[in-house]
């Protein structure tokens, strides 16, 4: 997807602060963060969305979820705690059509999410 951020910012076309990477995920952190830690968690893969993730896609979920737990354990935040949010379509406000989750931590966040 030549025109997509998320896929520039994995090719390191677009510079951004890299938090972790591997063969499948990487991990950086939101240009404008709604929290003190607020990192995006993103599929290597180009997937739009949420509702174009298939079947032979599944261990990408899978590395992701542990990409996350690796690193919420290094930050050490994964005792106090964290929020992981997916939006998807324009309900939800997604902005950025490459799928991510973003994982926040660092201040206190309210249920139900606005
Ligand atoms: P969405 O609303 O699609 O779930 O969230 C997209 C997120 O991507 C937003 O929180 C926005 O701040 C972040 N974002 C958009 N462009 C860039 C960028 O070029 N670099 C980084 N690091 N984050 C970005
Ligand atoms: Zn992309």
């Amino acid at each position: 997807m030549s025109d997509c951020i998320f896929c520039k910012i994995r090719d390191k076309i677009i510079k951004a602060d890299i938090v972790y990477e591997d063969e499948f995920v990487i991990a950086f952190k939101d240009i404008n963060p709604q929290a003190p830690f607020h990192v995006l968690f993103i599929p290597k893969k180009h997937i739009s969305s949420f509702n174009e993730i298939e079947v032979r896609d599944a261990f990408i979920l899978e590395n992701i979820f542990l990409a996350i737990k690796k690193t919420v354990f290094k930050f050490n935040i994964a005792e106090s705690g964290y929020r992981i949010v997916g939006n998807c379509n324009k309900s939800a406000g997604q902005e950025v059509f490459h799928l991510h989750f973003h994982v926040m931590a660092g201040r206190k966040f309210l249920w139900p999410a606005g």
